[in-house]
């Protein structure tokens, strides 16, 4: 399974207190007292995060818990189950013939104070996998003046990090749906190349937004990016919780309304993430079978969720390019009447 090893490292940056090692994931937890620091703003780009509109109270299914929530150890437990699971949902869906095939992933688990005024700050920049000599990392600590070299702090770089904030904190739901949200670019980052997860990096902290819309840089990378991923995690979370959460709100940027449903509903009923442009629900309309309610411009149905990752590559940088693959890929007269949606 695993080990804990528990210990105060030296006073630095930050204090990382808890390493979980198995096979497929590593965990570190890093307590900070105050606020963000230099390091931790470098690998959290803030905007790269769900703005938090869900609530949920008590912990129910929580059934592989074994710590308190909202301690240390409850941190690295639900990251531990949450990573297992998507593991697990990878292989169900069939983007991944088995578990074994899982990547080992490092992850960086911030236990914060107070939540950052931006939002669950998660992010995943893939730092173990790039290795801190890529382009994009050289340029990212660049940018803050501290050379080429990750800190001493971090003898391996986090592929994702995570935040939970101790006076306020986020519930497992949300917690477990920002991890598989991060996993999702994961699963994206192993069908690419460092250069291209280098560019996004650098688009994520350069621009520090998403973009304006799907047909200007950085928007249309992000329109991808971003609507895939939280595509994955609301899928993910929906594996999980199914209907035993229905009370999950979430705000729909073209009606200007809260929505309340499962993470399933939510995809269908808040088509963008974050913004009024990223097309999760797009990604979600090219693999249901029925909408509810009917909509007439999806009529498209028999796929999958491997249909659309089998196809994301290292040349498709833009939403523009995704579309353009899946119509030639499956031709089908309906094709437009969802994308131009
Ligand atoms: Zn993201």
């Amino acid at each position: 399974m695993g080990n804990f090893d528990i210990g105060w490292y030296p006073p630095g940056p930050f204090q990382i207190i808890v390493n979980y090692n198995s096979d497929k994931i590593k965990v570190k937890m890093a307590y900070v007292t105050n606020g963000w620091n230099t390091v931790g703003s470098i690998l959290n780009a803030p905007f790269h995060a769900q703005d938090v509109r869900m609530f949920w109270s008590g912990q129910a299914g929580e059934k592989n818990i074994d710590h308190a929530f909202n301690s240390l150890y409850g941190l690295c437990d639900v990251i531990w189950n949450g990573i297992q699971e998507a593991n697990q949902y990878t292989v169900d869906l069939g983007m991944r013939s088995s578990q074994s095939q899982s990547q080992h992933l490092t992850i960086l688990a911030y236990y914060r104070s107070n939540r950052s005024p931006n939002g669950n700050a998660a992010s995943a920049p893939m730092l173990a996998h790039m290795g801190f000599n890529s382009t994009g990392v050289a340029w990212m600590f660049g940018q803050m003046d501290m050379g080429s070299s990750p800190p001493n702090e971090l003898n391996d770089l986090p592929d994702l990090v995570v935040v939970q904030a101790q006076n306020n904190p986020y519930p497992c739901n949300e917690l477990r749906q920002t991890l598989y949200h991060e996993y999702g670019h994961t699963l994206h980052y192993f069908k690419t190349s460092d250069a291209f997860w280098g560019d996004n990096i650098y688009y994520s902290v350069s621009d520090g937004s998403y973009g304006e819309d799907i047909n200007t840089s950085p928007g249309n990378f992000f329109a991808l990016s971003e609507g895939w991923a939280d595509y994955v995690g609301h899928t993910f979370a929906f594996l999980k919780y199914g209907n035993n959460l229905t009370d999950v709100v979430e705000f729909n940027e073209w009606t200007l309304q809260n929505v309340r449903g499962n993470y399933q509903q939510l995809l269908e009923q808040v088509p963008t993430f974050f913004n009024d442009f990223i097309p999760r629900g797009l990604f979600y309309d090219l693999t249901d079978n029925a909408t509810d309610p009917p909509a007439d411009f999806d009529q498209i149905s028999g796929f999958g969720i491997n249909n659309i990752y089998s196809l994301l590559n290292t040349n498709m940088n833009t939403i523009q390019k995704f579309r353009d693959s899946w119509e030639e890929e499956h031709p089908n007269a309906n094709n437009a009447l969802l994308f131009d949606h």
